[in-house]
């Protein structure tokens, strides 16, 4: 009798789901396109599993900066492009709505990534981020233009619900600043 070929579904390794979170992490947010999924902290995990069908499915958690939020289809949409283009036919994608996002989660990378674009990232931590009783760390929103930290609030909800709009009193110059959340 000939030898038996199985076709092992081996255990990808880590540098396979380390691939896998970096396609995932090519997916930028709808309303702010310079920042990608990964940058924002609403990409939680990517793992790759066996569904039972083409291998190696992957499955994606992300946690929305809102529940309901529309950019939420647009992002699935495209996590499934991505992983498609890279090969991967069978793509998973499941929301953890708890804990809430909070833009705690949000890098360094991706702050300074929104200085650069003209919106102050979030100053301070959010309540849900710290050890409970945490109070809220307001710090000076800073410009982004000049870096002045003489700003001042114009309207608290800006071009979406997640900014609010401040003047320099420096430079003069409108932004958007991230509202801590
Ligand atoms: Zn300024």
């Amino acid at each position: 009798m000939g030898m038996l070929l199985l076709t092992e579904r081996a255990a990808p390794g880590p540098s396979a789901q380390e691939k896998a979170w970096a396609i995932a992490a090519t997916v930028c947010d709808p309303e702010i396109p310079v920042l990608s999924i990964a940058d924002l902290g609403i990409l939680r995990s990517v793992e790759l599993f066996d569904d039972g069908g083409a291998w190696p499915a992957v499955r994606v958690v992300m946690t929305p900066t809102y529940s309901g939020c529309p950019a939420v289809d647009t992002i699935r949409d495209d996590l499934y492009s991505a992983f498609a283009r890279a090969g991967y036919p069978s793509v998973h994608v499941e929301l953890a709505l708890a804990p809430a996002w909070t833009t705690d989660w949000m890098t360094e990378e991706g702050r300074a990534k929104l200085a650069a674009y003209g919106i102050a990232p979030p100053s301070g931590r959010s309540q849900a981020g710290g050890h409970s009783g945490a109070v809220r760390l307001a710090l000076s929103v800073k410009c982004p233009q000049c870096s002045s930290l003489n700003t001042r609030e114009i309207t608290r909800f800006g071009s979406t619900s997640c900014k609010a709009l401040y003047v320099c009193q420096d430079c003069r110059e409108p932004f958007d600043y991230f509202k801590v959340l």
